[in-house]
């Protein structure tokens, strides 16, 4: 069957995007809605990858499109290079997806001597007819013969310095038909050919130009940047759309609407016109616009047509839309429409109020929705009404908006933010030594790496804003400056980041604080009831448990306990424990850690009762709350040298008579207390050395320790219950639960059980009541999902630790992986993600369903949850959903994104 490659206005399907493109589609859609659109015609997708398969057009194709500019000379009543009545027709790319970087739209296209007369003649308005003319040959010059604009700009401005004038509105009837003239030789002597005068020809030579775009580098550049496969959008479609004129007088006018504010969300009439105009004038920034508001007082009857047009448009579309329109001597016009881009305030609250306006649906309200732009709301954001333009832009490898004073390196930064500056951390790339740095600043900068590189993934964790990657900056440590362009930023200038969109600016710009409003909660309640898995967050203070309950976590899915053992007043006690040489000596340093970590917990369920807090025992290896090796040696040197000064200092003042009696002799310590403190020293260096492993992360660390020294993990399960065993005394209605990591068999598991039930024993009968508690186990070992169904007898629940999953699937680390090969992996396409952020579904994602299943089998009510970075990741989220999993459990931050993804997955679970 033969192909129909071309579709009226009137006959094209509005729904199918990906023939018709986006904008050909909708003008179809709305000319079959009875909105007023010039009358038009597409040619399809399919004929540009034809064309471009054969390099010429289908064979037939001229035909049928001149069958269709055949209908549209009876719809109008116009001769395409006619020359009483002329037809003049504008010819538009688009695509399936909006893409930036395809080709520019030709407007007045069917103008030659002939019926540039009959323009003049018809309109009565020469100027107006030199004005389309002269636009023409440039567009068509440009777009369609690849002529540069500054061949044509030249002649221009000779033409506008002589009559005196800056705007082309200053020039006259005779001025324009000159430059025209000028434009033609232009294209002659570009050429070699006159401009072709024959409209047909015309038109055919503007169908190939935009067929040919397609593959333009622009074009195919963007494609790529963004991740936009044949699948999504293949080829351009071509619209040919009667002209009509904005610009014939003050009964004429041009502009753009939105049907919403997309900056607020306020259903208002928004957007801009210019009276007088043709469309591209009023994005070109030549006049300055009027807001629609004017429109009502200068042209009230009209003003009264856009907004039954925009009532039509939403009603229809049922979605905010983002439209064009035109008035022609008092006639309106609608020349596109789209889904109109918000921010995550705008989208959040106008799925609020379409619900309310009965214009949508709960689901739709939800799904409308990218579960990745609610983070926005959750950080400060620069204020969007600061007119100021970035100077460079980067990959936006952190969300939200910060401002400081510039810093080059990682001590400076955490120097000055310590003493409570404000800075930005500005580096070529970060290294993990820096991450002090990170700590002080509100911001980090730098010029290379991606959104998987050291500064992205760090900042992430800790929520900080970052952008990655501002190749345009060059940042040179030495000189203490970046060069941007033409400008340097010196160390203490101040800059703003933005997060965000990856956007750098020169000075300060004001930001506005996070919006958790009164609709986000309203829409994640909706989310919340239709989702089936529960959200918890992954947090270890008090103050991280209430941020996360506020984003409406329902319980604390991950709360690693050493987070709580690196405060400052816990820190020694932890190394005395570390160092002890006999369970004695261990024990008397756990008993003072019994009553801290008794706190923290009760203060933690307190704060999260009813919901269930997940404690995960004592995780790293015991290194991590030593000092390096490198840095011991250099204070016991240090001490050395000290010692030796204080030696001096004795045989100096025994010297000195009556010295020895004076004040300041009894000013320093003595030589015994810096020996002691050297000795200590020495002790914690021999513990290092003791401790050294070829590889730590592999080595004796999770439930290894608590095998080993099962003293400490016993004080953690006491600390643990007789929190609960408090809370309960005190009304508080806790669910704690305990779970052991690194888990690789059931007799690891059995053993710290064992623990658990001694200790319980003991504690209800001085409780006096039942402790409600669940005994579990994370599973982050490639063993562990194996011997699920042996695990699952002693726990009464699973979480997926997918960090160290991930590596252990994997084989690489994900330090080595997201600083060394990953990032090139990613671009070549060799892994599509970065495993350590979206869910390995295809390779881990069988063996999380290989232990739900088997577990649950063992223990059929087996809960089962999430609990590595990927659990707030939409994604993911979708599969830990079809996996039948019971919760994900993220960071605070990202909690209401998992709210809205859980129901997403939900909502969408038979497209998959
Ligand atoms: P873009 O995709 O860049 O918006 P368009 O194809 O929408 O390109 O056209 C550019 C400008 O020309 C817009 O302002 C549009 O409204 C205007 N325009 C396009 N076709 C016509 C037409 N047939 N009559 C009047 N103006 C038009
Ligand atoms: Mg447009
Ligand atoms: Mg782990």
């Amino acid at each position: 069957m033969k192909k129909n490659f071309v579709y009226a206005f009137a006959d094209g399907d509005g729904h199918n995007k990906k023939l018709l493109g986006g904008k050909g589609a909708n003008l179809c859609e709305m000319t079959q809605i009875g909105l007023n659109v010039p009358p038009g015609f597409v040619i399809t997708t399919e004929a540009c990858r034809a064309y471009l398969a054969k390099d010429s057009l289908p064979p037939g194709l001229m035909d049928t499109v001149g069958d269709e500019i055949g209908k549209l000379e009876l719809a109008t009543g116009k001769t395409f290079g006619g020359g009483s009545n002329p037809l003049l027709v504008s010819v538009r790319s688009g695509s399936a997806l909006s893409m930036p970087g395809m080709m520019d739209t030709i407007l007045n296209l069917g103008l030659n001597e002939d019926t540039l007369a009959g323009l003049i003649e018809q309109t009565g308005d020469e100027r107006f007819a030199y004005d389309a003319y002269r636009r023409f040959i440039q567009l068509f010059g440009k777009v369609a013969l690849g002529i540069d604009d500054d061949k044509f700009d030249m002649h221009f401005e000779v033409v506008k310095q002589r009559v005196g004038v800056k705007a082309d509105i200053g020039l006259d009837a005779a001025n324009l038909r000159e430059i025209s003239e000028k434009f033609l030789e232009v294209v002659h002597r570009e050429t070699g050919s006159p401009f072709p005068r024959d409209v047909h020809e015309q038109l055919r030579l503007a169908i190939e130009a935009v067929f040919r775009s397609w593959m333009g580098k622009r074009a195919v550049d963007y494609r790529r940047e963004f991740h936009i496969t044949p699948d999504m959008a293949n080829g351009t479609a071509v619209n040919v759309c009667t002209m009509v004129f904005g610009n014939l007088g003050d009964d004429c006018a041009t502009g753009v609407g939105f049907t919403r504010n997309p900056g607020t969300g306020e259903r208002e009439m928004f957007g801009e016109y210019l009276t007088n105009a043709q469309g591209e004038d009023v994005v070109a920034g030549i006049r300055t616009p009027k807001a629609l508001a004017q429109m009502e007082v200068e042209m009230p009857q009209l003003y009264t047509q856009l907004v039954a047009l925009r009532d039509k448009l939403e009603s229809h579309y049922k979605e905010v839309q983002d439209y064009e329109f035109t008035i022609e001597k008092g006639t309106l016009y609608c020349l596109q429409t789209r889904n109109g881009k918000m921010n995550a305030g705008a989208l959040v609250k106008t799925s609020i109020d379409m619900v309310d306006e009965n214009l949508i649906s709960r689901e739709q309200a939800l799904l409308r929705i990218d579960p990745e732009y609610l983070e926005q709301l959750l950080h400060p954001r620069l204020d969007p009404n600061t007119p100021v333009k970035p100077v460079a832009t980067g990959l936006p490898a952190s969300p939200g908006g910060a401002c400081g004073k510039c810093v080059f390196d990682a001590d400076l930064a955490h120097k000055l933010g310590n003493s409570g500056e404000a800075v930005i951390l500005v580096r070529k790339e970060t290294r993990p030594e820096d991450i002090h740095g990170f700590f002080a600043a509100e911001g980090i900068l730098t010029s290379r790496g991606g959104k998987t590189s050291h500064a992205a993934v760090v900042a992430r964790g800790m929520g900080k804003p970052c952008v990655a990657g501002a190749e345009g900056i060059t940042v040179d440590v030495n000189r203490r400056r970046a060069v941007v362009g033409e400008q340097v930023i010196r160390e203490g200038d101040i800059i703003t980041l933005d997060g965000s969109t990856g956007d750098v600016y020169i000075g300060a710009i004001p930001t506005l604080p996070p919006q958790f409003s009164a609709d986000l909660k309203t829409l994640l309640g909706w989310a919340d009831e239709v989702a089936d898995l529960r959200v918890m967050a992954n947090a270890d203070t008090p103050e991280a448990a209430s941020q996360a309950l506020e984003y409406g976590a329902m319980g604390i899915g991950l709360c690693r306990t050493e987070r709580m053992f690196n405060a400052s007043d816990r820190l020694p006690i932890v190394v005395d424990m570390i160092l002890a040489d006999s369970a004695e000596d261990r024990q008397a340093a756990l008993d003072q850690l019994l009553p801290i970590q008794r706190e923290d917990f009760f203060q933690l369920f307190k704060v999260m009762s009813p919901n269930p807090v997940i404690v995960r025992l004592l995780d790293p290896p015991m290194h991590e709350f030593l000092p390096t090796e490198s840095d011991l040696v250099k204070q016991i040197r240090n001490l050395g040298i000290y010692r030796d000064v204080i030696r001096g200092r004795q045989i100096a003042l025994a010297s000195i008579p009556g010295a020895l009696d004076s004040p300041e002799a009894k000013l320093s310590l003595s030589e015994e207390q810096v020996s002691e403190a050297r000795t200590k020293k020495r002790r914690m260096l021999q513990k290092v050395r003791d401790l050294e492993e070829t590889n730590p992360m592999l080595g004796h660390r999770g439930v290894r320790l608590g095998i080993t020294y099962p003293e400490i993990y016993a004080m953690q399960i006491r600390a643990i219950l007789e929190a609960a065993c408090e809370c309960g005394k005190q009304g508080i209605d806790v669910s704690p639960e305990i779970m052991v990591p690194q888990v690789i068999t059931s007799q690891e598991l059995g053993r710290v059980r064992t623990i658990v039930d001694e200790t319980i024993a003991r504690l209800e009968g001085e409780c006096g009541h039942l402790i409600k508690y669940k005994f579990g186990t994370m599973i982050e070992t490639v063993r562990a999902c194996t011997r699920a169904p042996k695990l699952a007898i002693d726990a009464e629940f699973f979480s997926f630790g997918t960090n160290d999953l991930t590596q252990a699937v994997f084989s690489f680390s994900r330090e080595d992986a997201e600083n060394k090969f990953l990032p090139m992996y990613n671009t070549q396409g060799i892994l599509q993600d970065n495993p350590f952020e979206v869910l390995d579904t295809e390779g881990l994602g069988q063996l999380i369903e290989l232990a739900i299943s088997r577990g649950r089998a063992a223990r059929p009510d087996l809960e089962i949850g999430i609990c590595g970075e990927q659990g707030g990741h939409p994604e993911s989220i979708r599969f830990c959903h079809a996996a039948g999993l019971n919760y994900v459990s993220c960071s605070a931050p990202r909690v209401p994104v998992a709210r809205l993804a859980a129901a997403a997955a939900k909502l969408r679970e038979r497209e998959y």
